[in-house]
């Protein structure tokens, strides 16, 4: 069939060859189906290891073993001050100064400190703007939030949902409710790239609504980091929060990560829940009873470093570094646009009702796809496991691909094209 000519193996295996940011598939493991490399496009669930991790545990390892305590200031990465291995890298990814960003914790343990500081409710101003069906940890991490402060979610939580019989949030509803309902609202908290749809929301465009109407604004990044270029500093963004075990391939329960905008990170009459290792790095062994910050992101880490786990996160980093992430996102827009062209092609080819259910405008999303399989249930997710694709599944029959720059491949994609046409031929 001629449209599935660019989906011929030879075709994508050339897309692959000459493409000006090749894939760095051979530094990952890559999991194994029938001896062959399986499809693998839940990078957005959990990235693939890098093959130097176990190398960079050992080290760790061998120097606890070789210094015993000593290797918080012998080890090869002195584990006093390992945090600060990512504060550049962290900083060019998300757009932040070095002040403005620090590793630590999970992703929702770092909502919730967040939350502490910039969700403040006072007077008739109590209310969080957020996005409707948010994954839920962050659901219940502001609904128990508002709780905390003696608050009803019922009341205090405004959710903005996508128009009728539609799957996209509008800016421009954001902004209404802001203006309309501006002076209600403490905070507006939503994802940068939605979990479910893979929409990528306008940040820069929301936070200034959100300031416009004297909230603040900050944002869930645990699908945006390290898929969509970010400038958090530059947007204004007051606080934000990911996690690293996604598209950052930093391994299950990595350290997570977050970002105080500099025109907070020094502000001490904020609140905020505080450990020593927020403290005056300075002064931080004089064991002083009085606490002093840090002054930058770092007031909010409260503990001494996971060492293990971190390591893993450091040489992750140091691939999105050489990498760069505009390169990483020039090519996830040429994969995402091929795959997106061959559900097409395949939706055409067997009269399927195949919706993808991300926005279609590529400035609107990351590299997921969503896809609303029509009349399909259960067993067409279970047809595309068994010819080795690791693809994600949510009732009733949507289907979240995420082609994912640093690893995946055309070849992947044009196999999965194939894979999905026979699962989907009508019989
Ligand atoms: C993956 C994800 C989480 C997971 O939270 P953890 O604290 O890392 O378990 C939370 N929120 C969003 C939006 C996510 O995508």
């Amino acid at each position: 069939m001629e449209i599935f000519a660019p989906f011929e193996l030879a075709r994508a295996r050339q897309l692959d060859a000459t493409d000006a940011l090749p894939a760095r598939r051979d530094d990952f493991h890559v999991p194994q189906h029938h001896g062959a490399d399986a499809v693998y496009f839940t990078g957005n669930s959990l990235g693939l290891q890098p093959r130097d991790a176990s190398e960079a545990l050992s080290t760790e390892l061998n120097d606890w073993a070789q210094h015993g305590v000593e290797g918080h200031y012998m080890a090869q990465h002195p584990w006093v001050s390992y945090h600060e291995r990512f504060t550049d890298g962290l900083a060019k990814l998300v757009g932040a100064k070095g002040n403005e960003v620090v590793a630590m914790n999970a992703l929702t343990v770092n909502l919730h400190l967040l939350l502490v500081s910039f969700y403040r409710p006072a007077g008739k101003r109590t209310k969080i703007l957020c996005e409707a069906k948010a994954f839920p940890s962050d659901q219940y991490a502001l609904a128990s939030q508002i709780r905390f402060h003696g608050g009803d979610p019922n009341v205090d939580i405004i959710e903005v949902a996508p128009r009728k019989d539609g799957h996209v949030i509008e800016e421009g509803d954001i902004e209404a409710i802001l203006l309309e309902r501006g002076d209600e609202i403490a905070l507006v908290m939503m994802g940068g790239v939605q979990y479910f749809t893979g929409q990528w929301l306008d940040m820069p465009r929301i936070t200034a609504a959100a300031h416009a109407a004297g909230a603040l604004c900050g944002f869930d990044l645990a699908h945006a980091v390290g898929n969509v270029p970010l400038a958090l500093n530059a947007w204004n963004v007051d606080f934000a929060c990911w996690c690293s075990y996604k598209y950052l391939n930093s391994g299950p329960g990595a350290v997570a990560g977050a970002f105080v905008h500099e025109r907070h990170v020094g502000d001490d009459a904020m609140p905020r829940l505080e450990g020593w290792w927020g403290h005056n790095a300075q002064r931080r062994f004089l064991m002083e009873p009085e606490f002093e910050s840090m002054g930058t992101a770092e007031a909010w880490q409260m503990s001494n470093a996971p060492i293990f786990n971190m390591a893993i996160h450091a040489i992750a980093l140091d691939q999105f570094s050489s990498a760069g992430m505009n390169g990483l996102r020039s090519k996830s827009l040429r994969l995402t646009s091929y795959l997106e062209q061959g559900i097409t092609a395949v939706a055409k080819h067997n009269k399927a009702q195949l919706e993808v259910i991300t926005p279609s405008d590529p400035a609107r999303r990351g590299c997921q796809l969503s896809l609303v399989a029509h009349g399909f249930g259960r067993e067409l997710f279970q047809a595309l496991t068994n010819a080795g694709v690791v693809a994600d599944w949510r009732e009733p029959n949507v289907i979240r691909m995420a082609p994912v720059p640093m690893y995946n491949t055309f070849e992947d994609i044009a196999r999965f094209v194939h894979i999905l046409k026979s699962a989907t031929q009508p019989h």
